[in-house]
């Protein structure tokens, strides 16, 4: 067994005081287990990251760190929202780990798939994503909604593994790829795909919330999903070019449509002037704004300043 097989199980907690007893001890078992068949190193563990909590999640997190050899803690100094709370954890894990497991911590991802996760990993794999096989837990509505965000995010170009939310393995130099990726707007599904790598994928049933409540309400879900495509696709915009040059067609229909009407006598005076100029001025403007919105577009991209390319390999390289 290679000894490269420190591993982190980064989790981020707000409010969560109901839910962390529950994920300290299954993960705790877990972890303990892969130590023992030596799966992974005896100084593998778990990271809790309090995200700025109102509730007890943080006592109850130190207290557990106190007590419990393989749990740590890391308090940020304030709420700064999942996809952060989450990269703050995985960058801190980083720093002495092999390889990082993200878990949210109400327990809704099957934590024995992490075991497959490592097996994964020491089979070579950078990447592993945990895909859900089965959302029957969730309730309906959530279900649709969350089935229509990556439909329509992937009609917006934005590429992101189906069925996939933040459950994933990535090895170490995977996670230093992402700390490459500066953006402010994070939405780390998105960016994960691009960093390359051998990925593979495990998969689990997703179960109910062992205790507490959705932190993601609809309103927010929207806004996740609005970012999600906001910050990986300038499609939007292209499509407003698109409507600009379809509403200039048509009002050249429009200007056959009046002239016929002009001739045939059927107008009243002055309407053919202005349906021409109405429908001729709009298509105009839009497509004027999509045009100006394309520099924009590029403008947006440059500023993310995404690393270029990720090495994976280089065969005697290392010789001098
Ligand atoms: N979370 C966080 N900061 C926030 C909101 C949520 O760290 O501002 C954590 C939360 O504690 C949980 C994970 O992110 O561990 C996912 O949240 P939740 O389970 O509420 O989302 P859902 O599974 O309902 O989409
Ligand atoms: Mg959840």
């Amino acid at each position: 067994m290679s000894t490269n097989n420190t591993l982190a199980i980064v989790v981020p907690c707000y409010n969560e005081q109901d839910a962390f007893p529950f994920s300290a001890k299954s993960l705790t078992d877990v972890l303990c287990s892969l130590i023992k068949s030596q799966k992974v190193s005896p100084k593998s563990y778990i990271l809790f990251v309090d995200d700025g909590s109102k509730d007890n999640t943080w006592s109850l997190i130190e207290a557990e760190a106190k007590i419990n050899p393989v749990v740590q803690g890391l308090k940020l100094s304030g709420n700064v929202g999942h996809q952060n709370a989450l990269l703050a954890g995985l960058i801190t894990a980083n720093k002495t780990s092999d390889m990082t497991v993200s878990i949210d911590a109400d327990l809704q991802d099957d934590v024995n798939a992490i075991e497959k996760m490592v097996d994964a990993y020491n089979s070579g794999a950078d990447i592993v994503y945990g895909v859900r096989s089965d959302r029957s837990s969730d309730s309906a509505f959530k279900r649709v909604t969350a089935q229509g965000f990556y439909k329509v995010m992937s009609a917006m170009g934005v590429k992101s593994v189906y069925n996939h939310a933040d459950f994933r393995l990535m090895s170490h130099r995977a996670v230093a790829a992402l700390e490459n990726y500066e953006e402010r707007n994070l939405f780390l599904r998105g960016i994960v795909p691009l960093i390359g790598y051998k990925t593979e994928a495990v998969y689990y049933e997703r179960a109910k919330r062992v205790a507490g409540e959705s932190k993601y309400p609809l309103k927010k879900m929207l806004k996740f999903a609005f970012d999600g495509i906001t910050s990986f696709s300038i499609k939007p915009i292209s499509l407003i070019t698109t409507l600009g040059i379809v509403i200039i067609a048509l009002s050249l229909i429009a200007f056959i449509y009046t002239l016929v009407s002009y001739f045939t006598g059927n107008a009243e005076p002055g309407w053919s002037s202005l349906i021409i100029s109405i429908w001729f001025l709009g298509g105009v403007q839009l497509a004027s704004i999509g045009l100006v919105g394309q520099y924009v577009g590029k403008i947006y991209v440059e500023s993310k300043r995404r690393p270029r390319f990720n090495i994976e390999k280089h065969e005697k390289g290392d010789k001098s």
